[in-house]
């Protein structure tokens, strides 16, 4: 129940935009959740997958088949859009069964098995309702419930939550995880959505400009980001362009700032990662000259309930500050294992100017 993406290129006809070797395995059972800005190749990714694109080069492997040349309604692929499709005048239990009724199932398994699948999204007892009777949520629920009843080979969710308000969004997360893990079978996730790529992905692919800029477990992604992209993309991020000036120094417009500069030479650009929850406020200036501690000018001082975003201008940066303490701010101190290096940003990746498709 793997998926698997060899080497996959595609490139819309007469443009230069699309997805560049993409490389990329989800296992059997495992959520892979895919962000990045909007035009960076999600929604094209699931196109491929699905079937209503195909690569000019590179294999799709579906269990080790593959099916990049196989039209969609061949890939036995279980779908879950942001809006709901259901059909309004259908009750739940013939709108989960059509995938069975498409495959020639017998109408008395067909029920039987669409009643199941209705059951493990816990609305067994409303099999004879009509969707328009329900709330989003559980129309969302309806619709991964159809996505899974015929035992489909991988499933795709594409965007499934946006269509809903905040709270039966966090709710809704936990049960397409639960359902998910219980079928065991390998999901990509396409979401403009962050915190829900973090918190529902096994792992987290970030794209930018057509390409995978980084496929990690949430907390490396978030702790290592293997770019500057990424950590600018991936939660609220300090970026420090400086310079290794000696071996644990590094010099930015701050001032100086004591770090680990392991596989930085001197004389290297780099750029300081700190995220913002990680620098220390102070309530008093320090008596003398210490490492890493800053203080200067408060710019922004926003109040947004648990934490407190502030923005303190030192020198020629600024230190974003993330903290729940309410009293008065006088200096920061950035400790030195907060602190991460990134190479500086490369330009963003060039597009081969053809990939061997003469459309
Ligand atoms: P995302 O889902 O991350 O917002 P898309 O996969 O929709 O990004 O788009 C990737 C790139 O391909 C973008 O530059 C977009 O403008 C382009 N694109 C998407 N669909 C088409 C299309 N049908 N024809 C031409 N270009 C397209």
């Amino acid at each position: 129940m793997s998926v698997r993406f060899e080497n996959v290129s595609f490139r819309y006809p007469g443009t230069t935009t699309g997805v560049f070797d993409i490389d990329l395995e989800i296992a059997t059972g495992e959520l892979l959740a895919v962000i990045g800005p909007s035009g960076s190749g999600k929604s094209t990714l699931l196109k491929l997958l699905s079937g209503f694109a195909v690569p000019d080069t590179g294999r799709i492997l579906v269990d080790g088949k593959d099916v990049t040349h196989l039209p969609p309604h061949e890939r036995a692929l279980g779908v879950v859009f942001q809006s709901y499709a259901l059909f309004p005048h259908m009750s739940l239990w013939r709108n989960v069964a059509y995938p069975l009724k498409v495959r020639g199932i017998p109408k008395t398994e067909r029920q039987e098995r669409a009643r199941d699948a209705l059951a493990r999204v816990g609305l067994g007892d409303f099999a004879e309702r009509a969707p328009t009777s329900l709330s989003g949520g559980q129309q969302q629920r309806v619709a991964l419930a159809r996505a899974l009843v015929f035992s489909p080979r991988a499933l795709l969710l594409d965007e499934p939550l946006s269509a809903l308000d905040a709270a039966l969004r966090h709710g809704m997360r936990d049960e397409i995880m639960r359902v998910q893990r219980k079928a065991g079978i390998a999901t990509l996730h396409v979401t403009h959505d962050q915190e829900e790529a973090l918190s529902m992905g096994d792992r987290v692919a970030v794209m930018s400009a057509g390409r995978l800029e980084q496929v990690a477990m949430p907390r490396d992604l978030y702790d290592r980001p293997a770019s500057r992209r990424v950590a600018a993309f991936v939660g609220h991020a300090n970026l420090w362009e400086g310079m290794v000036v000696a071996p644990g120094l590094v010099s930015t417009r701050l001032g100086e700032l004591v770090c680990d500069t392991a596989g930085f030479a001197t004389g290297a650009d780099v750029i300081a990662l700190v995220r913002p929850e990680h620098v220390v406020p102070l309530l008093e200036l320090p008596s003398g000259p210490r490492p890493n501690v800053f203080f200067g000018h408060m710019a922004e001082d926003r109040f947004l309930g648990a934490v407190r975003r502030c923005d303190l201008e030192v020198g020629g940066g600024t230190v974003r500050i993330e903290t729940s303490i309410r009293a008065a701010i006088a200096a920061v101190a950035v400790p030195p294992d907060a602190i991460r290096l990134l190479p500086p940003e490369s330009p963003s990746p060039t597009r081969p100017a053809h990939t061997g498709n003469p459309s």
